[in-house]
């Protein structure tokens, strides 16, 4: 008998662990991001404890106030930016992430290419595509989708994959693979789906990046 996980971490872990021996996938292909925003640090130290060592923030700054105490202690964490960025916030994104969720549009593209290049650090991008087609909601056009790729590239930005947020209340297995279908046209490897309520689903269709927040550390603050 196995023993019965016993932090949320544990059990997070074990889920996917579950899942990608069902999907006969490696779970070392699959990224857990611990999502801490509106959490302080004592919520976070035990699971950095743990052994966990990738969170995300959605606000560079919140980021900025909690993360370089912690990161001055703990010189391995990763630390990935998942909400929307202004522009005039690209520099200050690229000094403090290792990985960046949600590049959706040109502007941002030029404001990244330019923080990148005078800090001469270069912070991998996850394109966010509106893969629902929902107007109040961020990440690019599917139709805009290859000329913003291209322009990241052009623009020498290190592109990981694909990034989505499904709408909410249907059944986000379709958005997922959607975007698994979008990613393999474009030759991205990266697919940066599925939160707390789904990542089984979106471990089952490809999701190399699972962003989990309230499963880890209960209702947001
Ligand atoms: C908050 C957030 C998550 C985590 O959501 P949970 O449902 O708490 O797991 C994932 N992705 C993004 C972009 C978020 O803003």
């Amino acid at each position: 008998m196995e023993s019965p996980a016993t932090t949320p971490l544990e059990d997070v872990r074990a889920r996917i662990a579950a899942t990608c021996k069902y999907a006969r996938r490696a779970s070392e292909d699959v990224t857990l991001i611990a999502v801490s925003k509106t959490h302080p640090a004592e919520a976070i130290l035990p699971l950095i404890e743990q052994g966990q060592r990738v969170f995300g923030e959605n606000r560079v700054q919140e980021a900025q106030a909690k993360w370089p105490a912690l990161r001055e202690r703990y010189l391995d964490v990763e630390l990935h930016l998942i909400g929307q960025l202004q522009s005039n916030k690209a520099a200050e994104a690229v000094a403090l992430f290792d990985c960046i969720h949600s590049l959706d549009r040109p502007s941002l593209v030029a404001a990244l290419a330019r923080a990148m290049e005078q800090r001469g650090r270069q912070v991998p991008c996850f394109i966010q595509v509106n893969i629902g087609g929902e107007p109040q909601k961020a990440g690019c056009a599917i139709a805009d989708l290859p000329a913003l790729l291209a322009e990241a590239r052009q623009a020498d930005i290190p592109v990981a994959g694909l990034m989505c947020i499904p709408p909410a209340g249907i059944e986000p297995a379709p958005f997922f693979a959607l975007l698994a279908k979008l990613a393999a046209d474009n030759g991205l490897s990266g697919l940066s789906m599925g939160m707390s309520g789904d990542f089984e689903t979106a471990v089952m269709l490809g999701a190399t990046h699972v962003r989990v927040g309230s499963a880890l550390f209960g209702e947001r603050l």
